[in-house]
């Protein structure tokens, strides 16, 4: 890999959510121009090895600096080096980005309720989406479903309501739907194919998934993001092809 693919950016700062779970901010070049939903190439130097993995955007394409959100995966080639991230280190950045998970994908059916499904740091690229006003501009409603294994791994809570107040204000109704599935207790618990499969979703959110309004995107644990496509199919949703179709994926594995 050559290194003229890759620009030197200075990370700007860090925030720790749980022991696997981190974020950071680092440098954008002006020439890094993104879509929300977004990912890019980031490259830590290990042993003279350039190793590289894939990272959505979690900043608007707006923001000065670019923002990621990330597991610690214990013995990851990647993760195991990136969590010991300090204020002021550099990583790389490849210099453009990739993806097809953006809302421009969507040519029929015409935008009206968007339901974004998360798992984890599947997060990532909602919250840039989030932080787009065209976002807010397009749908009349937005559901953004996030499944973790535990509170603790409940992460943005509160940006999340920051962003609401901030770009939702006296525009179209918002959900923010948790789903934890290590707590009995929580109001939803189950897996997401399973919270659809019986109904308990829609009938949380007061919104029935429709096929003929309904933008559906999906992005985590691959698994998750298989078994929910085909609870979704079973409803009658399609998936998204050449700009037709409910329901579009991005697996992270
Ligand atoms: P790897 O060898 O890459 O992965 C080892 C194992 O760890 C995988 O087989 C899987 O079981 C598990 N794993 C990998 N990634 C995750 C994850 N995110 N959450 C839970 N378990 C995981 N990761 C992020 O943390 N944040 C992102 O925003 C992000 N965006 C991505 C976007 C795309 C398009 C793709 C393809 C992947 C994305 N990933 C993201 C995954 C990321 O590229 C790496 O896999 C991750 O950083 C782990 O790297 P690693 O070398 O430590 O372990």
């Amino acid at each position: 890999m050559t290194s003229e693919k890759f620009t030197v950016e200075k990370v700007l700062s860090i925030q720790r959510w749980a022991d696997n779970l981190f974020s950071f901010t680092m440098t954008r070049p002006a020439h890094f121009k993104f879509t929300a939903g977004q990912f890019a190439r980031i490259g830590i130097k290990v042993d003279g090895e350039l190793v590289v993995r894939a990272y959505s955007v979690v900043s608007s394409p707006y923001d000065e600096v670019l923002e990621f959100f990330s597991i610690v995966v214990p013995d990851g080639a990647f993760t195991s080096r990136l969590q010991h991230l300090q204020v002021g280190d550099e990583l790389y950045l490849e210099k453009i980005p990739y993806g097809f998970l953006t809302l421009a994908r969507y040519q029929q059916p015409l935008p009206h309720d968007l339901w974004l499904l998360a798992t984890g740091t599947g997060l990532a690229p909602f919250l840039s989406m989030l932080q787009d006003f065209e976002t807010w501009q397009q749908y009349q409603k937005i559901f953004l479903v996030y499944s973790v294994r535990s509170q603790a791994e409940l992460a943005y809570v509160e940006k999340i309501k920051q962003i609401h107040e901030d770009f939702g204000e006296g525009r179209p109704d918002f959900s923010f739907i948790p789903v934890i599935t290590r707590e009995p207790n929580a109001p939803l618990h189950e897996r997401l194919p399973v919270l659809i499969a019986n109904g308990a979703l829609e009938q949380f959110a007061g919104q029935a998934f429709n096929p003929e309004t309904s933008h559906i995107m999906l992005c985590g644990n691959p698994q998750m993001v298989d078994d929910t496509k085909e609870a979704l199919k079973q409803r009658g949703l399609t998936m998204n092809r050449r700009g037709v179709g409910n329901i579009a994926v991005e697996n992270y594995w």
